[in-house]
């Protein structure tokens, strides 16, 4: 049997499937409801006992549709031998002689040439891009209430060599569609007021009028509502053991030991899916790599505009009311838990960067969470096993490649990818 829906602009025919999600993250939910909206029957598993409980809970809220440049590259190598011996007070490497890591650095060393950088960089923009026209699709059909904003971005540069360096890459993204322009001191607080205290700091800046913010987690919860309106379920405080994929049809076997059979498995599980496809045979090359943040008052000079300090490599967002702060990048830790001493790095790195930014001494909720980093820092969005699909590590990008890796999903759900 086939439906035909309207889906925005265009009318749509496909053979309804049975199709259930696994994980209720900022790529879960927007794979479950561009499914949904589709005209699949969709279920979603999740865990925690709340959507958005993972990685995408309190991230840095930035939908960075433009400044998509891949982590491993030519700067990143060069500063390698400091990483290993924790120099670096916002970027650490935590070595293991587990054979998963070991095979995991080496990809993502090779992937660090110029022209694996450019390549990978140009194709996260290409996702982005059509990520930020999905999921500007999805708000048109659906309200959702997520602090969505487009303050756009300015990124600053202290040093003429990581700015020459950005203009460099940030040239060849123009050509692919980016608006961002180059300016200076002068220009950048002409842009952002706040930023005049820090004016002779700045070497230079890039600025990106159309970027956006959001709340991940308020976007969880809403699509949680939109979905349950089109009639499908989320089903919360449920864990999955394993996949199935020997059967006629690929099946999840929950903790518990209920086995929930469908059309297709999408595994969506951040962190934890590199576990769940090794039970169909299937490695997923994907490291954690862990982050902080803080989300607190602003202060006397917040900035509107969403700032990244590219020296102190820490990133401001505008979120409602109130200022979210986040950075570090810890990779191969993998446990979650706040560390003290770390979140006071992130602390000091913020008041480097824009002392008056937030109200540091009344922080209101500090945060970690796991990126899931691929080497290429590429989200992987392909099928893995008979009737399982896997759409994760979306790295330091999950909330901006969130809508656009749902849409890539649904095309290999409906025999086009
Ligand atoms: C500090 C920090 C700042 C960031 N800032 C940004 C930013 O500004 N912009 C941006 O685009 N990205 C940002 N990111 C990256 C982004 O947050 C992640 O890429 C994204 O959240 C990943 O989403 P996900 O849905 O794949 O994973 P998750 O949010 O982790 O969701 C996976 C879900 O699967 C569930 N699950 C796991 N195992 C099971 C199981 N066995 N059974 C059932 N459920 C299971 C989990 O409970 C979880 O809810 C940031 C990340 C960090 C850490």
């Amino acid at each position: 049997m086939r439906a035909e829906f309207r889906l925005g602009e265009a009318m749509v025919t496909t053979r309804p499937q049975e199709l259930v999600v696994v994980g209720a993250g900022v790529v879960g939910m927007a794979t479950a409801l561009t499914l949904s909206d589709r005209g699949h029957r969709v279920t979603v598993i999740e865990q925690a006992d709340e959507p958005g409980h993972g990685t995408s809970f309190a991230n840095g809220a930035q939908l960075s549709y433009s400044y998509t440049d891949a982590l491993a590259s030519p700067a990143t190598l060069a500063q390698f031998p400091r990483l290993l011996v924790a120099r670096d007070p916002a970027f650490r490497f935590h070595p293991s002689l587990d054979p998963d890591f070991l095979r995991w650095t080496l990809a993502f060393l090779r992937n660090g040439s110029a022209g694996r950088f450019r390549r990978n960089t140009l194709e996260g923009l290409a996702l982005a891009i059509e990520s930020r026209r999905a999921l500007h699709a999805l708000t048109r059909r659906h309200h959702i209430d997520f602090a969505h904003d487009r303050p756009g971005k300015i990124i600053l540069y202290r040093a003429a060599k990581s700015f020459a360096a950005a203009r460099a890459i940030a040239a060849d993204k123009a050509v692919a569609g980016t608006e961002q322009s180059f300016v200076d001191a002068d220009g950048a607080v002409a842009i952002e007021p706040m930023l005049a205290s820090i004016r002779s700091e700045i070497v230079g800046a890039i600025h990106t009028p159309s970027e956006e913010v959001g709340d991940p987690y308020r976007f969880c919860i809403g699509v949680q509502a939109a979905l349950a309106a089109a009639g499908a379920e989320v089903r919360c405080g449920v864990a999955i053991d394993r996949i199935d994929a020997d059967g006629k049809h690929p099946a999840v076997v929950m903790r518990g030991g209920e086995r929930l059979a469908a059309d297709r498995i999408i595994l969506c599980a951040g962190m934890a899916s590199t576990g769940l496809a090794r039970t169909v045979g299937a490695r997923l090359p994907i490291m954690p790599m862990k982050g902080y943040s803080i989300t607190a008052a602003p202060g006397s000079a917040a900035p509107r505009v969403s700032v990244t300090d590219a020296a102190n490599r820490v990133v401001f967002a505008r979120l409602g009311n109130r200022i979210r702060i986040a950075g570090l990048a810890d990779l191969g830790r993998r446990d979650a838990g706040v560390e003290p001493d770390r979140l006071d790095a992130l602390i000091d790195s913020a008041r480097a960067a824009l002392p008056d930014a937030a109200d540091y001494d009344a922080i209101e909720s500090s945060w970690a969470g796991l990126r899931p980093m691929t080497p290429d820092s590429l989200p992987i969005t392909r099928t893995i096993a008979p009737g399982v699909i896997a759409n994760a590590g979306h790295g330091a990008l999950g909330w901006t490649y969130a809508a656009g890796s749902a849409e890539r999903v649904a095309a290999i759900v409906e025999g086009e990818g």
